[in-house]
């Protein structure tokens, strides 16, 4: 079985050569390593291969790991977020890829304040419609955008979205495609810039970065199956 740090130096290469396919800088895309489920001993193999920058979608999880690494890592939530969660996830990430609503906004930008802190977000869409998935609808969006712009503690850095799964990773391409076309035309709207944007996974990252993301967040690809 191949090692969590060859896995990773396997992931780095391709990611270098789609980032060079696409004529992009390497520095335009980061690479998210997702690690729910694993135990601190498991991301402490990337940590050793040089990995600093990491996902979990659980607080709870998030909250018991980060302690037992070094503090110099960077943490990100990439899951589902409760309103309830967020005085404490706050403290310690860097930035929440899951914003769903425009109440999650208000949650978040209310104890950002309380806490004294400018919270990082991306505003996830739910780019194919599925019931089962959060996110705004892109119409809806477009809606709340003044009211989302109206909370002055987010720090709002772009979108997220969760394609639907395919096996072919040219399947989720359109929706990467559409999710630009939807922060293009909220830049115009707004009138500020949404550089970043989420997208792909450790099936379609290649993909997404051709389409323009700036942060894949890839899991599977790097731990192993969960
Ligand atoms: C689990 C998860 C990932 C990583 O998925 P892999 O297929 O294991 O790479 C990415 N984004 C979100 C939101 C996730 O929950």
């Amino acid at each position: 079985m191949a090692s969590v740090a060859d896995n990773l130096a396997a992931i780095r290469g391709r990611l270098a050569s789609a980032v060079e396919r696409a004529g992009r800088k390497a520095s335009d895309v980061e690479l998210l390593a997702v690690s729910k489920t694993f135990p601190v001993e498991v991301l402490q193999e990337a940590v050793d291969a040089g990995q600093t920058l990491f996902g979990e979608n659980k607080v709870q999880e998030l909250l018991a790991k980060q302690p037992a690494l070094p503090s110099r890592l960077r943490w990100h939530v990439i899951g589902h977020l409760q309103s309830n969660k967020v005085r404490k996830i706050l403290p310690i990430v860097e930035a929440i890829h899951s914003v769903h609503s425009l109440d999650l906004a208000k949650d978040i930008n209310r104890i950002g304040g309380e806490l004294g802190l400018y919270p990082k977000v991306y505003l996830e869409v739910n780019v194919a419609a599925e019931s089962t998935k959060f996110g705004f609808k892109p119409q809806g969006l477009k809606e709340q955008l003044d009211a989302l712009y109206a909370l002055d503690r987010l720090e709002v850095q772009g979108l997220m979205c969760i394609p639907p799964f395919s096996a072919d990773a040219e399947d989720s391409r359109r929706y990467f495609a559409q999710l630009r076309a939807l922060r293009d035309e909220l830049e115009k709207q707004g009138g500020a810039p949404l550089p970043k944007l989420s997208m792909g996974m450790s099936h379609d990252f290649e993909v997404a970065v051709a389409e323009g993301s700036t942060i894949v967040r890839v899991g599977s690809a790097i731990f192993g199956g969960r």
